[in-house]
């Protein structure tokens, strides 16, 4: 299916978003050093603290303020035979055709046109069915050892360890199980920067359910609860649209299930996911491993298989769709341009600069210093003393640090400094011992 253009976005925004993302560290090109590696990213000084407090509010929100929620870190290398039980194996495969004159790899059902290639015009090949999950060897010698996966998805651990999770708490149905980590694709079609890579971040719940409860008040339910995460991390509600996905193209075993697309800078794409997958997974799982997976209700006295509804998001998607909707280009006052990243506070990389206002000037060093320290206790801060306050705040503002703090002349004798906020970029006199309440109130907004 054709996507629809990002129309509130110039064209060539997508370019200036990878450019910014590698000139300030937040996403560099994979193994740049040899060449680069294609669809593979590393994430930079920047990009590293933006991932983690989307990540850490994530944990908070889904797992640690629910009080039916809890997680787990599931391992990479799973037994195979998990990938065997969940259908992978067998149906994780994507049709590929290669081009017999240029040797391109294309998806024929991504084509517009399927009999020839769109690169040079070649013939393709017969159609053949190409696994998407990685291989790998456990032991070591290659001939004895057991072919292993890297896990496409994190989810799987969560059903292998329904049973463990249910021993070893207190939870009672309705529960659910959270998990982030890496998942790896061998996906034929990549592209779009980090939408779509090799190896990637998700972030997943299974939340368990009896039967014959009302499967789809908790599934509006969990809808709402995700928005209000988009509301967290500083995504506006507009740029969201829900794809009900029909009948015909959901999973067999699924009642229900809602991509939750977003307006990134390239166009409208499935950024998170909700579906009802009943009981498919652990039913699964209990008949290859021929142990039960049931769950004995104490109040009901009855005895069942779970069923779940799944949220899942991808944590590098979440990144570009946040980096998408903080870039903005704009003319100052003065005359001069200025990139601006007007991420929330809660995901910017830096909450806090501290200036000294000259840097050959050590009292003011030394009190800047001091305001420094004691502001790093409570916040991720940055110093800077090169150049002028003016180059200062461009360079701040570029990596979307929201408040910059600097100390002066009058500081040393009032106590007090100046804040500049980063979208108005109005300043205001602070007294240097309230600053820290100030900057919280401001932060936690
Ligand atoms: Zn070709």
């Amino acid at each position: 299916m054709a996507k629809k253009e990002n129309k509130n976005m110039p064209n060539d925004s997508m370019e200036k978003i990878v450019a910014l993302a590698k000139r300030r560290g937040f996403v560099f090109p994979g193994s740049e050093l040899y060449g680069g590696l294609a669809s593979t990213y590393d994430y930079g000084p920047m990009g590293v603290e933006l991932k983690n407090n989307i990540k850490r509010l994530w944990w908070k929100y889904f797992v640690q303020d629910r009080d039916d929620m809890t997680g787990i870190d599931g391992g990479i290398l799973l037994h195979p035979k998990i990938w065997e039980a969940s259908g992978h194996v067998k149906n994780f495969k994507d049709p590929l055709v290669e081009c017999k004159k240029c040797h391109h790899r294309f998806r024929p059902d991504k084509l517009k046109d399927a009999s020839k290639c769109p690169d040079c015009g070649g013939e393709f090949t017969e159609v053949k069915m190409f696994s998407g999950m990685f291989k790998t060897n456990i032991g070591a010698i290659e001939k004895e050892g057991i072919e292993a996966y890297l896990r496409p998805e994190t989810a799987q651990a969560i059903f292998a360890n329904f049973k463990n999770v249910l021993d070893s708490t207190n939870k009672k149905i309705p529960f659910g199980i959270g998990q982030m980590g890496k998942a790896f694709r061998n996906e034929i079609t990549t592209g779009n920067f980090i939408f779509r890579t090799l190896e990637f971040e998700q972030m997943e719940i299974e939340y368990f359910i009896a039967p014959d409860s009302d499967w789809q008040k908790a599934f509006e339910a969990w809808v709402e609860y995700i928005y209000g995460f988009a509301d967290l991390i500083g995504l506006p509600r507009q740029n969201f649209f829900n794809h009900e996905i029909p009948d015909e193209e959901r999973a067999f075993y699924s009642k229900r299930t809602i991509d939750i697309e977003y307006n990134f800078p390239f166009g409208q794409d499935e950024l998170w996911a909700i579906a009802y997958r009943t009981d498919y997974d652990l039913s699964a799982h209990q008949a290859a491993s021929g142990k039960s997976l049931e769950y004995f209700d104490d109040e009901t006295k009855k005895r069942f298989v779970p069923h779940v509804i799944e949220p899942t998001f991808g944590v590098d998607r979440t990144v570009l769709a946040i980096l998408g909707q903080a870039y903005a280009e704009e003319m100052m006052p003065d005359g001069e341009q200025r990139i601006v990243l007007r991420f929330h506070p809660r995901v910017a990389p830096y909450k806090v600069a501290v200036f000294p206002l000259l840097k050959n000037k050590p009292e003011l060093i030394a009190k800047a210093r001091e305001v420094y320290q004691d502001l790093k206790k409570d916040f991720v801060c940055v110093w800077d003393e090169r150049g002028n306050i003016g180059k200062r705040y461009r360079s701040q503002d570029e990596i979307g640090t929201p408040f910059c703090v600097t100390v002066d002349f009058d500081s040393l004798e009032k106590g007090d400094a100046t804040v500049r906020e980063r979208d108005s970029m109005k300043q205001e006199r602070i007294k240097i011992s309230e600053l820290k309440e100030y900057l919280k109130n401001k932060i936690e907004k």
